[in-house]
């Protein structure tokens, strides 16, 4: 008998399944491929309650209450690597990668000045820089730095040919004779897939000018730069020249209804920051002009549609965007601060070896299958079976984590609730229905229910 559920993925939707595991009297093991938990959304829950306005080393009450939760165990840098059984009896292996860094580690940063690998820093969506050894974020749990020992010049046990971070750490939190992979054998009960999504990174987007020009950026790289923990503070600032843009476009060219969310969510952010015009370019056939109008009364943001929409990046200050306008089939050309490119969100990379190592069926647009009636005690929530938005994730955690519970056995579990639950700084109620109305009229401007 095992009062354990295994959950795949420690960001929003994984979390917030644990949580609830952990409050139904069971116990959740947390599998983390990254180094730290919290997913994307990490980023944003290191926020406080206002753009620009968090502290170094300021707590996140999620990530609190999961690491003083003991019914959680977390284990970051880990893969499962095997599942046996059924619903009610899985075996599962689980193989965890060394941090090389221990919990001696106090956040100093003096690892970071010496270290000489030099790499784009994915938790900043390519934005900033980092090093091999590094933290991704001011407030991460673990809160010890890692070293990302794919790009360290070190190979751990025999070649060590670089001591720089070693020798400058008075903690002494490098150990760089730790097991380079540690395998962890759990029971549990069921299995909660939360593997997340992946985000377009801007290719496919050239003709529009990404990578000419600093001011275009993707809606990845625009949401970081919104998020107050990012490389400008939650400031749309320009990339460039680090002032702040009087006039962005966001060009939507095919967009799914996860991107309508994060444009809108955007747009909203930029008329709070006072950007004077935020236009919206579709393109692609207009639909409805009362959308638009709507969408102009009511928020201030432009809407129009065109083709053959090309980038000019010579003018030193600006970006002009030229374009066949389809209303009056006249070239139109206008210039902007900046440029959002809306990026579409695809399935996770590891969608494919769980589908193995599960049995959920993977469907030819990646995604996994949701698992429950046709794969007992297997549940796949959020982004690992679909482009969803936070709210949907979280309601999905939550069926699944009571189901997953129903194949423990009740005489296992214990009694009462488990400590405090944790949450994400949430926006005030005017943000998120002005958000929702800005989302509801771009779905018009594209013919989308
Ligand atoms: S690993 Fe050492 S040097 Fe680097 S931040 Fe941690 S304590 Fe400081
Ligand atoms: S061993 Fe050298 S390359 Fe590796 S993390 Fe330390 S300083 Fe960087």
């Amino acid at each position: 008998m095992t009062d354990s559920v295994l959950i795949i993925g420690a960001g929003i939707a994984g979390l917030t399944a644990a949580q609830e595991v952990a409050a139904a009297g069971a116990r959740a093991v947390v599998v983390e491929q990254r180094p730290v938990i919290g997913g994307r959304l990490a980023a944003t829950m290191t926020a406080s309650d206002g753009i620009g306005e968090r502290a170094e080393g300021e707590s996140v009450p999620l990530f609190d209450a999961i690491a003083a939760n003991d019914r959680i165990e977390i284990i970051t840098n880990g893969t499962v690597s095997q599942i046996n059984g059924q619903a009610g009896n899985f075996d599962v292996a689980i193989t965890e990668k060394a941090r090389f860094v221990t919990d001696a580690c106090t956040r100093c940063k003096l690892c970071h000045g010496v270290c000489p690998v030099v790499l784009p820093n994915e938790y900043d969506a390519g934005l900033t820089f980092r090093k091999a050894i590094f933290t991704p974020m001011l407030t991460t749990w673990p809160e010890a730095w890692a070293i990302d020992i794919d790009n360290c010049l070190n190979t751990p046990p025999n070649y060590l040919p670089c001591n720089r971070c070693v020798e400058v750490c008075d903690d002494n939190a490098i150990h760089f004779d730790q097991a380079v992979a540690t395998t962890h054998r759990h029971h549990v009960g069921a299995i909660i897939v939360a593997t997340g999504l992946d985000v377009g990174d801007g290719t496919g987007f050239e003709d529009l000018g990404y990578g000419s020009h600093a001011d275009i950026v993707t809606s990845m790289e625009m949401q970081r730069l919104l998020e107050s923990p990012g490389p400008t503070g939650g400031y749309a600032m320009r990339p460039s020249d680090e002032e702040y843009p009087q006039s962005v476009l966001i060009i939507l060219d095919e967009p799914s209804a996860f991107s309508l969310y994060i444009a809108a969510s955007q747009a909203q952010q930029l008329l709070a920051q006072d950007v004077e015009d935020v236009t919206v370019l579709v393109l692609s056939q207009p639909t409805s002009s009362e959308a638009a109008e709507a969408l102009r009364q009511k928020t201030g943001i432009k809407a129009l549609w065109g083709t053959a929409c090309r980038v000019v990046t010579e003018n030193a200050g600006s970006l002009q965007v030229s374009f066949e306008d389809f209303t009056e089939k006249t070239l139109i050309r206008m210039d902007f601060d900046m440029i959002v490119l809306c990026v579409d969100v695809g399935p996770a990379p590891g969608n494919p070896s769980i589908a193995k190592l599960t049995g959920l069926a993977l469907a030819d647009s990646g995604y996994l299958s949701t698992g429950g009636d046709e794969h007992p005690g297997i549940f796949a929530i959020g982004c690992a079976a679909g482009a969803k938005n936070i709210r949907d994730s979280m309601s999905d955690a939550k069926v699944a984590a009571e189901a997953s519970v129903r194949e423990l056995n009740p005489r296992v579990l214990e009694d009462s609730a488990a400590g405090q639950v944790g949450s994400m700084p949430t926006p005030d109620a005017a943000s998120i229905e002005m958000r929702a109305q800005i989302e509801q009229l771009l779905h018009a401007l594209i013919d989308r229910p």
